[in-house]
């Protein structure tokens, strides 16, 4: 047996499943969110929720960096690549996530411009050096997992005086969108948080502890059946002994301080920005960074004077809901129909962690006949 086979053995997950429900008590009900994309795919993929119990829910969180990036912020992304002749790198997930009016990255590289998918911002920098005629522009997005790689970018194009490379950085934060899906008050009506474990492995855990001591029990878990329906039992366990508390179920990979390096290195050149909006969330202060005075010259902001205009989620379309929890895909009227992966309307269809987007995948065919009806 290798190491993944153990975190997908099903003797252990029907063990973990007896034990869920011989934890819940009768008499309440448990809404726990995941908070990452990837636990929504995973919870999918193994049909997770048909082995809980009923009062166990799983809310679907805010955690896919595609998702929650509102339609203007693409379209400054499609005007550079369009409009102003640039080669613009991007991770592939970003190339069919609508822009307004449809607009999407793929449309434009088929338009004629010149869009470069990369698997690193070390292919970016290539690129630039390769291209000394031509601006490149990296399209900077994710949690704090890929926002070291961008920030080491921009310390080796500035440690290169490379003159025609710039970041469109759109790196979010986690805590700020936490604190928002949960409201600064005191009431709400999640009973805990399941946190990601690769965002944590940079940030650490003990930034979840301000959530432990509002009341919010949290578990920070792999991305493995095991780890999530571990993570289930030990948040009913917190609950039950109203001890909330901070639990490391990925120690496998992860400390309480994170990885400073990582975040010296973002400090450095990215500091916090002070307003930024989210698809669902609206603005949040302090929620996402921006590229730092001493890194000025790779900020494609400042170097194309772009300025972002707001736009509206297309009509009818739930997304806004979907990546606060508090609606379900199939409660879309497009989930199905208009919407799909082949033709998306919204970011959650398309995001390889998108909600709506797993629950194509993997739920679809378990629901009533009226929602995704029309499925292939
Ligand atoms: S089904 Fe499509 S349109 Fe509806 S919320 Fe999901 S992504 Fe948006």
């Amino acid at each position: 047996m290798n190491l993944i086979e153990q975190f997908r053995d099903g003797g252990l997950a029907h063990a973990l499943c007896d034990a869920i429900a011989a934890a819940c008590r009768p008499d309440r009900d448990y809404r726990l969110m995941e908070v990452c994309g990837g636990h929504t795919h995973v919870i999918a993929r193994y049909s997770l929720e048909d082995l809980l119990p009923p009062q166990v829910r799983l809310v679907h969180g805010p955690g896919c960096p595609v998702c929650v990036l509102p339609a203007g912020r693409i379209d400054l992304a499609i005007g550079l690549a369009l409009d102003r002749g640039v080669i613009l790198c991007t991770y592939g997930d970003m190339m069919r996530v609508p822009g307004s009016h449809r607009a999407t990255l793929t449309r434009a590289r088929a338009a004629g411009a010149d869009i470069r998918m990369v698997l690193s911002t070390l292919d970016a920098l290539r690129i630039a050096h390769e291209n000394p005629a031509r601006e490149v522009v990296f399209l900077g997005i994710g949690f704090e997992t890929t926002a070291p790689a961008t920030a080491v970018a921009l310390k080796v194009a500035r440690s290169e005086a490379l003159a025609n490379f710039s970041v469109l950085n759109n790196h979010l934060l986690t805590a700020p969108a936490l604190r928002a899906v949960l409201g600064e008050g005191d009431e709400t009506t999640l009973d805990g948080l399941i946190a990601p474990g690769h965002v944590s492995t940079i940030i650490g855990t003990r930034l979840y502890d301000e959530f432990a001591e509002r009341g919010q029990g949290v578990y920070v878990a792999g991305f493995e059946p095991l780890d999530l329906l571990e993570a289930v039992l030990l948040l009913i366990r917190q609950i039950n002994d109203r001890a909330p508390r901070v639990d490391n179920g990925y120690s496998r990979a992860l400390t309480a301080e994170g990885n400073p390096r990582a975040l010296a290195a973002m400090a450095e050149t990215m500091p916090e920005r002070r307003g930024f909006e989210w698809r669902g969330l609206g603005i949040l202060a302090d929620s996402a960074t921006q590229i730092g005075e001493d890194f000025a010259a790779f900020d494609a902001e400042r170097r194309f004077d772009l300025c972002y205009e707001p736009v509206p989620d297309p009509k009818s379309c739930i997304c806004a809901d979907i990546v606060r929890g508090a609606r379900r895909p199939e409660a879309c009227k497009l989930f199905g129909t208009v919407c799909t992966p082949d033709d998306p309307i919204g970011p959650c269809m398309v995001s390889s962690e998108g909600a709506c987007a797993a629950q194509w995948r993997f739920g679809r065919h378990r629901l009533a006949p009226t929602a995704g009806a029309v499925a292939a």
